[in-house]
């Protein structure tokens, strides 16, 4: 029920932000979530048509990009992807770096008329 409380909150987000420019309905979102953020995105997809029933999100389509992880790694310096071992370095094998990218989501786009 996570994913619920999420969209929820997306659209609690968004209602308030579009209304201001006049707008009566909501066509698209576009929402970009990061692989490592814990929302599923299936269960988002499951979930939006429940939570906009009855808003002016009623009907719209939801689109969601995923955000490949991404680290540094403090060994050899690597900045970037992490690979399909998601507790190595994909270049030096190392465990020592932080994640810079991949564990939040957010918002990209709305569009509305
Ligand atoms: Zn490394």
């Amino acid at each position: 029920m996570h994913e619920l409380v999420i969209v929820e909150g997306i659209l609690e987000t968004v209602i308030p932000e579009v209304q201001k420019h006049n707008v009566s309905k909501i066509l698209k979102i576009r929402l970009k979530i990061g692989d490592l953020s814990g929302v599923v995105p299936r269960c988002v997809h499951e979930y939006f048509g429940i939570a906009a029933a009855g808003t002016i999100a009623e009907g719209a389509k939801l689109e969601i990009e995923s955000i490949p992880v991404r680290i540094r790694c403090s060994t050899c310096g690597y900045d970037g992807v992490l690979g399909k071992v998601r507790y190595l370095c994909p270049s030096c094998g190392g465990t020592d770096f932080r994640i810079t990218q991949g564990k939040e989501y957010y918002i990209e786009n709305v569009e509305a008329e």
